[in-house]
């Protein structure tokens, strides 16, 4: 957003409206679509823990900044007199400006195209963070009291979250933010000391700072507070780990696949990662970041360490490193050798911890590789050293068989079979009424079927697999000879005849084709087409879509298939009558064979006066 001339500091009392997207937000938590309101206070404990591990790292470097108060805690206190809930904090806090950027605007990427989305489909909401916002699920009025760490100036935010916000002066505040929820009369439950243990125990127990409850009683805490990456294994219950996972992705879902483990030896450090089940909207989010927190000794450092490849950036969790330096500044994260060291051993882990569920929990496997498949694809071309890794992860489907690796394919080859075969194409319907695939049904020989457009790309790069080259049946001549077939063709082809024909059609279509030629790979199909140079079809589309790629669809091979009905009384008639008696047809094969690649015929004008005047003669 726009930084106006004047600080908005300055601005003090003024109402300021919210940012459109937060309109329609608060209108959707003021009118509760959301079923579950208890997670508003998930959140608004989630922002008060982060504000908490925010001060704690920039007090290693400025230990001033704790101001003689060292006591980092979360405090919720309750008042039935005045239906007041109040959320206080001792963390970072904000300043003016940072309450009305942070508190009346949503900065995030994808953001505002999601807010679009929830519109209609409100339940998605839990997939995301409503944050803040969500706070006005219960309150009526919010007020936000806040003063950042090392200043003297406090200020408070108040909105009753209908359409504007203000931002005053407020004085004798103490460090960090006190946000006081006047609660609507619906929600008086969350002024029950039993209801806020209750939702605290369910929703934020992995908190790992405590959570005091100012109740009836004598303050007391109300959360375990010992970070849940910390415990051993099997201390902790599949239900907390849901928490847990709900609170790092904002999904009401469970994880699909949890990897939770201490290494020892050179590195010590703890990791709690998780693989979601459901697709998280970022997913093709063009800045590809992981979202992996890296923790030192528990202090929060960074949440963008890039601690695994842009390949599994779906993975969220934790890595908590027992050695290295607290001081460690973000921008050196990138190039430290020991986070480098984690990096590479926590992405292997990751990996094979994939290969295991593939092996041993194939239907929750194949949840994730319907989702995350064509990212972790993405790894093919990206992490040459761990292709093979990938390759025993990857789950490819063929023209006979569904998730197969590549292991399986190469168990299942033909006698004399050199190479692994595949077929890329724009859908999987598409693949399999490729004509291409005629010849290699015909002898049993299975291809792999690459639907996703991240295989054209790794497909190409890939040197092969158990020194088996990979070959696409859409490129250059099909090498089938010594493939055995099932049956004899039934139709002779007469070659000569054939081979008369190609030169017919090569000199009718001109630059429409790159070339003629009688085919290997068909069977009961007239023609095909097929790409002799460094692209198949497939990529050459792919990539002639994108402006600044450079790459425009190069004309094809034509092949025709020397057996077939038509092609033989073709070849005759050319014979007979001469070669310009088959120039219509050739126009209108090739035609049909830009069809069935699911393309659009160049002239649709001459197309419909060719097939008319063909009709005319059959019907006429
Ligand atoms: P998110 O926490 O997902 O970024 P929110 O809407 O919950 O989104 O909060 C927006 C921002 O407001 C936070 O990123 C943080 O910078 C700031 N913020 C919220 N609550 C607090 C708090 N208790 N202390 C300090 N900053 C806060």
């Amino acid at each position: 957003m726009a930084k106006s001339a004047t600080k908005k500091s300055e601005q003090s009392g003024k109402p300021q409206a919210f940012q459109a997207e937060v309109g329609k937000l608060l209108h959707m938590m003021v009118h509760s679509v959301y079923s579950d309101r208890d997670v508003f206070l998930r959140e608004l404990i989630s922002n008060a823990s982060d504000a908490l591990d925010k001060l704690r790292y920039e007090a290693i470097a400025n230990p001033d900044l704790l101001e003689n108060d060292a006591k980092l805690e979360i405090t919720l206190k309750p008042d039935k007199a005045t239906k007041i809930l109040t959320i206080s904090d001792g963390g970072i806090g904000m300043s003016a400006d940072e309450l009305s950027d942070n508190l009346g605007t949503i900065a995030k990427s994808g953001t505002q195209a999601f807010v679009e989305k929830i519109k209609d489909a409100p339940s998605l909401i839990g997939q995301f963070g409503v944050g803040f916002y969500a706070a006005f699920m219960v309150a009526s009025k919010v007020e936000v009291f806040s003063r950042k760490a090392g200043s003297a100036d406090g200020h408070v935010w108040t909105s009753d979250g209908e359409g504007t916000f203000t931002v005053a002066s407020a004085s004798d505040l103490s460090r960090g933010t006190k946000i006081v929820l006047h609660l609507r009369d619906d929600a008086g439950d969350y002024l029950e000391d039993w209801k806020l243990e209750e939702v605290v125990r369910s929703y934020s127990d992995h908190i790992a700072h405590p959570i005091m409850l100012q109740g009836e009683d004598e303050p007391r805490q109300i959360n375990s507070a010992s970070a849940i990456w910390m415990r051993s294994k099997n201390e902790v219950t599949a239900e907390q780990h849901k928490e847990f996972f709900g609170i790092l992705s904002h999904s009401p879902d469970a994880p699909a696949l949890t990897i939770h483990y201490r290494a020892e030896g050179r590195q010590e450090y703890n990791v709690l990662l998780y693989v979601p089940g459901e697709r998280p909207f970022d997913l093709y989010d063009p800045e590809r970041r992981g979202k992996q927190k890296l923790y030192v000794k528990r202090v929060f450092i960074a949440d963008d360490a890039a601690l695994l490849p842009p390949y599994l950036r779906f993975v969220r969790g934790v890595i908590d490193s027992a050695d290295m330096p607290l001081n460690l500044s973000r921008e050196m994260l990138q190039n430290n050798p020991d986070v480098a060291v984690i990096r590479k051993a926590v992405t292997n882990r990751v990996l094979s911890e994939l290969k295991k569920c593939a092996e041993t929990e194939p239907e929750t496997f194949k949840k994730i590789w319907a989702v995350f498949g064509p990212v972790i694809k993405e790894g093919l071309y990206e992490d040459y050293e761990r292709r093979d890794l990938l390759f025993e992860v990857a789950r490819l489907n063929t023209t006979t068989r569904e998730s197969i690796t590549l292991k399986d394919y190469i168990a299942g080859l033909k006698e004399n079979q050199t190479a692994i075969y595949y077929l890329t194409a724009e859908d999987a319907n598409k693949a399999k009424s490729s004509p291409q695939l005629e010849g290699y049904k015909a002898r049993d020989v299975e291809v792999l079927l690459l639907t996703d457009p991240v295989d054209s790309f790794w497909v190409r790069t890939a040197l092969g697999f158990e020194g088996k080259p990979f070959k696409s049946v859409a490129q250059g001549t099909a090498d089938l000879d010594l493939i055995k077939a099932k049956d004899e063709p039934e139709n002779k082809a007469d070659e000569p005849a054939a081979l008369n024909l190609v030169s017919a059609f090569k000199n009718v279509l001109g630059d429409r084709v790159f070339d003629v030629r009688i085919s290997k790979r068909l069977t009961d199909s007239a023609v095909c087409l097929v790409n002799d140079g460094q692209m198949d079809r497939t990529l050459e589309k792919l990539l002639s879509r994108q402006a600044d790629s450079g790459v425009a669809v190069s004309a094809p091979v034509l092949e025709i298939n020397a057996g077939h009905d038509l092609i033989k009384a073709l070849a005759k008639l050319a014979e007979k009558k001469g070669a310009s008696s088959v120039d219509d047809a050739a126009h209108l094969l090739l035609d049909q064979a830009f069809m069935l690649e699911g393309e659009v015929v160049a002239e649709p004008n001459d197309f419909a006066k060719r097939l008319a005047k063909i009709m005319i003669t059959a019907f006429g």
